[in-house]
C-alpha cells in the first residue's frame, strides 16, 4: 500500500501540514480499499452542511461565527475538566446523514480521569514542581475526576468551578475570560460525525479544504483543527470494508485513552512550547502518552514530517501503516520508554537498523539525531523502502527515551525535562518566536549544545548516548 500519509501531506499547505499531520494515527489492521470513483453515498460537503442546519435550529448562524466551536457547542455536552472540556455528543448523526439523541457514551469517566492525569503531569512542567499549590492542584483535580460519573450534579458547584478556573489559569498561563474556549477535545461516535465535523470546518473556512478530503478522512480517526480543538474518534473503519462505505467498528477503550492523551498533549504543547520543534512536541505527546496509557501505537514521528528544526522532510511518508508491527519499537518495545530496545540496537558508530522485512541487520545510522540541521543520513535515504520505514520507527522512538532519561528524577529540585519545559512555556507567553528557542533553552540551561555532537560533556544528546551505552 502506498504511504498513506504521503497522499495527506503531498496536498498540505506547510502550516496547516504541521499543525495536522501529528494528530494522524491510523486505524487499520488490513489495507484500506482504494477510493472509489463514486463514493458511496456521502460526502463531505453533505455532511457539513447537515450540521450547520442543526446548528443554526438552535440559533447559531454561519453569517454570525465561523468559528467551529461554535457551532458544535450546541450539539455537545460541555464536561470541564481543568484547563480542558471533553465535549460529548448530545446529537449524533448516522451514515445515511440524520440526526437524532446520541446514545450514552460508554466509558467516559476514564477519558475524564485521562485528561486530569495529563494536566497533573504537566502541572509542575509550567509552574515549577516546588510549588505546592500546583501539586495541590493536580490531587484535586485527579481526585475530583475520580468521582466523576456522566450527568452526576455537582456536590460544591462553585468550589469545582474555582478548581476548574484555577487550573485553567495555571496552564493557560493567563486567567479565563468569560466567553473564552479552554483546550477542547471532542468525541465523535461514528465515522458519519467525524466527517460532519470535518464538514462543517471545510463549509466555515473553505481554505481547510486543503487538507481535508474525503481520501484523507476515510484514513484517519482523529484530527485537530488548529488553534480550536482536537477531535477524538471512537471508532475505526470496520476491517475489510471499503472505507469510504464508513462502516464503523468500536475501537478499543484503550486505544481511545492513547489517542485522547496524545491529542490534549499536542493541544498543550501547541499552546505553551510555541519555541520547540516538532520533534519535541511528538515525543512527548508519546511520552505522555505512555506515562498514563502505558502503550502507544500512533504513527507519529519524534522527527516527522516538516520538522520545523529539522530537515527530515520525508520521515513520517516512511511510517507505512502495516509494517510498523514488524518494528522492534513496537509492542513490548515501548516498555521502558524504548530504552532497552535502543541499547540493544546501539553499536559504536551508532544505531543498528534492521530491515523490517528480513529481519537483519542492514545499516548502522550515525549520531546524533536531534540537532537544528538535522538530516537524513545518504545511506538511508538510497536505502530500501523496508530499510527507511525502520530509520522512520527508530526516529519515533529515539527522541521519547532521551525525554525518559532527561525526566529522570533529579538529586533536588525539577528535573531537566521540568526546567526545559517551564522555560519554553514562560518564553511561549513572552514571545512568538519558533524554531531556535528549544535549543536556546538548553544552552542557557545546561550550557551544552544539542544534538550538535556526540560528546558527553559539551552536548545533551552526547551526554544521553554515554548512558545509553552505560558509560
Ligand atoms: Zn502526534
Amino acid at each position: 500500500m502506498p504511504a498513506l500519509l504521503s497522499t495527506v501531506s503531498e496536498r498540505l499547505a506547510p502550516p496547516t501540514r504541521h499543525a495536522l499531520l501529528c494528530a494522524l494515527a491510523l486505524a487499520f489492521a488490513a489495507p484500506a480499499a482504494p477510493a472509489r470513483q463514486q463514493p458511496l453515498g456521502w460526502s463531505l460537503h453533505e455532511f457539513g452542511e447537515r450540521l450547520l442546519a442543526e446548528s443554526a435550529a438552535r440559533g447559531v448562524e454561519r453569517e454570525t461565527t465561523k468559528d467551529l466551536r461554535d457551532h458544535l457547542a450546541p450539539l455537545h455536552e460541555r464536561v470541564r475538566v481543568g484547563a480542558f472540556e471533553l465535549w460529548l455528543p448530545a446529537k449524533g448523526v448516522d451514515a445515511t446523514g440524520a440526526w437524532s439523541p446520541a446514545r450514552e457514551l460508554r466509558g467516559s469517566e476514564r477519558l475524564v480521569v485521562g485528561l486530569a492525569r495529563l494536566q497533573a503531569l504537566w502541572l509542575p512542567r509550567i509552574e515549577g514542581s516546588a510549588s505546592a499549590n500546583s501539586a495541590q492542584l493536580g490531587t484535586e483535580l485527579e481526585r475530583w475526576a475520580a468521582q466523576w460519573r456522566p450527568g452526576r450534579k455537582p456536590a460544591n458547584a462553585e468550589r469545582e468551578a474555582a478548581l476548574h478556573d484555577a487550573l485553567f489559569e495555571h496552564l493557560h498561563g493567563r486567567p479565563r475570560a468569560d466567553a473564552a474556549y479552554p483546550h477542547i477535545v471532542c468525541l465523535a461516535p461514528s465515522r458519519a460525525q467525524l466527517c460532519a465535523i470535518a464538514g462543517a470546518e471545510v463549509a466555515l473556512r473553505p481554505n481547510e479544504s486543503q487538507w481535508i478530503s474525503v481520501s484523507w478522512l476515510s484514513h484517519c480517526r482523529e484530527f485537530i483543527v488548529p488553534g480550536a480543538l482536537a477531535v477524538v474518534s471512537l471508532v475505526s473503519v470496520a476491517t475489510d470494508t471499503p472505507a469510504l462505505e464508513m462502516r464503523d467498528e468500536l475501537l478499543g477503550a484503550d486505544t481511545v485513552l492513547e489517542n485522547l492523551v496524545h491529542n490534549a498533549s499536542h493541544l498543550l504543547s501547541a499552546a505553551r512550547h510555541t519555541g520547540a520543534p516538532r520533534w519535541w512536541k511528538e515525543s512527548l505527546a508519546i511520552y505522555d502518552t505512555l506515562r498514563l496509557v502505558a502503550s502507544e501505537d500512533s504513527l507519529c514521528s519524534g522527527a516527522g514530517e516538516s520538522s520545523e528544526s529539522s530537515k527530515l522532510g520525508a520521515l513520517s511518508q516512511w511510517m507505512f501503516v502495516l509494517s510498523r508491527h514488524k518494528s522492534r519499537y513496537r509492542g513490548r518495545g515501548v516498555e521502558g520508554f524504548f530504552v532497552a530496545e535502543l541499547r540493544r540496537a546501539l553499536r559504536p558508530e551508532g544505531f543498528e537498523l534492521l530491515d523490517l522485512d528480513t529481519n537483519r541487520p542492514a545499516l548502522v545510522v550515525p549520531t546524533p539525531h536531534l540537532g537544528q540541521e538535522a538530516e537524513i543520513p545518504a545511506s538511508v535515504a538510497k536505502a530500501s523502502a523496508t530499510v527507511r520505514k525502520a530509520y522512520a520507527e527508530h526516529l519515533r522512538a529515539y527522541p521519547v527515551a532521551f525525554l525518559s532519561f532527561l525526566d529522570r528524577p533529579a538529586a533536588s529540585g525539577p528535573s531537566r525535562l521540568e526546567s526545559i519545559s517551564r522555560e519554553l512555556a514562560r518564553l511561549s507567553a513572552e514571545e512568538r518566536t519558533r524554531n531556535v528557542t528549544l535549543y536556546r533553552v538548553v544552552d542557557t540551561l545546561t550550557g551544552r549544545t544539542l544534538g550538535e555532537s556526540n560528546s558527553p560533556t559539551s552536548d545533551l544528546e552526547g551526554e544521553f548516548l554515554a548512558w545509553l551505552a552505560g558509560r
